[in-house]
């Protein structure tokens, strides 16, 4: 087992892998930019290196302060938590060359899966159904106008290199084909530095499902069911639950099971998620993360699986100890993502936390790195907490989830929760009456 490793993320989920670390016997190693010294897991941390400026480029992007850092402290592997550097196969390939453990999936795979189209081919070849697309990139308005006379209107332009709902685009008629494509382009360069992108048909009412999967070096392939992340804003998640109450458990199952054997033909190893769209009775994959998510925690309240001590002890060379008959889903999880934004225009809304009270009980878990008086930077990502409410069964978890919004106070920045507090008392949300899109189109009313 490794002696130490090196957390290169900051954030609650530099606190959930420090927690795993620490729970292991694990030393850890912090890194973290100007402003992020006071960050919670940098004071709990054994070690902790300061890599950097505040832009994300100059710290938590930038491989060569991480490795030295590493180095110096003399970690042996190195944990890229969510986001960052966790999907960059580049990182992975310079973490082994060093003699480190990168605790991620092998580069090619990352490779594989960092670019949508070789991932979209690569699991239709595994047996995995996919959205209809372009075969490869689209390079010309005239090519995508063929494509969506072809498959039928309306089509959704898609950056190869995407990531976090940026550089999509919809055309709803041949009109709008070419603004479409032209957006799309400018925003794929603008974010991932390549312009390239594809078509897909634009599927009207599909829910967001997704597989948590676990593999190790040695073939064996588990999966802890599905996530329904159907509740969006901007392609961006912000609640997540399992198991999905539009989903019947034959399906689930085979779906996973599916999924299950094309991890094992394709030699995966570590823990990943594929992600698809799910309507009229049938899935659709759209992409594969290679990395720990952000929902993670809600297959670990219905599993009583910890995914990233799992992880870390398979990146370690360990056999899985667990075999999918062991897994027994037990009630039902919801979490809920607090960001420090506003919950109308969803503004970013960085600041001090003035006041601050987390709920507490059996069945609530907080993720969260901040406390009171901690000031949210403008540089990151804003989510300051999720809560992650487990129950025997979905009414149960709303009624928690209701009582834990009651208790929660967070002053000083704005921040998702009110939108929450909205949420569950939703006819909809209750009664599980949703797709990807409902958000955006109930936001008004609510
Ligand atoms: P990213 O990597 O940027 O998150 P994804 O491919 O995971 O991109 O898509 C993000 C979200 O965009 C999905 O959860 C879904 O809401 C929406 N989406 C993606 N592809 C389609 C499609 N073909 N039809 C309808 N919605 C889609």
């Amino acid at each position: 087992m490794f002696k130490k490793i090196l957390i290169a993320n900051r954030g609650d989920i530099a606190v959930r892998i420090l927690r795993a670390c620490k729970e292991m016997g694990i030393k850890t190693v912090a890194v973290h930019s100007l402003v992020d010294e006071s960050l919670m897991h940098v004071k709990l941390a054994d070690e902790s290196v300061c890599i950097g400026p505040n832009n994300a480029r100059d710290s938590y992007l930038n491989v060569s302060a991480i490795i030295s850092a590493a180095e110096l402290t003399g970690a042996d592997a190195i944990h890229p938590g969510v986001g960052f550097l966790s999907e960059n196969g580049k990182f992975a390939e310079v973490v082994a060359l060093h003699g480190m453990t990168f605790i991620g999936p092998k580069p090619e795979h990352i490779a594989i899966m960092g670019n949508k189209i070789t991932a979209k081919k690569t699991m239709e070849e595994l047996g995995i159904p996919v959205v209809d697309g372009s075969n490869g990139d689209v390079k010309s308005i005239d090519e995508a106008t063929n494509f969506a006379n072809e498959a039928g209107y309306p089509v959704l332009f898609k950056a190869v290199s995407g990531g976090g709902g940026k550089g999509m685009k919809i055309a709803n008629s041949p009109n709008e084909v070419e603004n479409a494509f032209k957006m799309a382009r400018s925003e794929a360069e603008a974010n991932f530095g390549n312009c390239s992108v594809y078509l897909e048909r634009y599927l009207v009412n599909p829910r967001h499902i997704e597989i948590q999967i676990i593999a190790d070096f040695y073939g064996n392939v588990i999966h802890l069911g599905e996530r329904d992340c159907s509740i969006q804003r901007n392609h961006q998640k912000l609640m997540e639950e399992s198991p999905s109450i539009a989903l019947p458990r034959e399906k689930r199952d085979e779906i996973a099971e599916k999924v299950s054997i094309a991890i094992k033909k394709l030699g995966y190893v570590g823990v990943g998620t594929l992600e698809f769209l799910y309507e009229k009775g049938e899935f659709f994959f759209m992409e594969m993360n290679t990395r720990l998510q952000v929902e993670h925690c809600v297959s670990e309240e219905i599993t009583g699986i910890d995914i990233v001590k799992e992880q870390i002890k398979i990146a370690a060379g360990e056999k899985l100890s667990i075999k999918q008959s062991d897994i027994h889903f037990c009630g039902h999880a919801i979490e809920f993502r607090i960001n420090a934004e506003h919950s109308e225009t969803f503004m970013p809304s960085p600041g001090k936390i003035v006041e601050l009270y987390f709920p507490g009980g059996n069945g609530v878990r907080i993720d969260s790195h901040v406390y009171r008086n901690y000031e949210v930077p403008q540089y990151y990502d804003s989510l300051i907490a999720k809560i992650i409410i487990h129950a025997p069964n979905r009414e149960e978890c709303l009624a928690k989830a209701q009582c834990a919004f009651d208790e929660l106070i967070v002053d000083g920045v704005f921040t998702t929760a009110d939108l929450h507090r909205k949420l569950i008392k939703n006819q909809d949300i209750i009664s599980g009456n949703f797709d990807i899109h409902w958000l955006e189109n109930n936001l008004r009313r609510l």
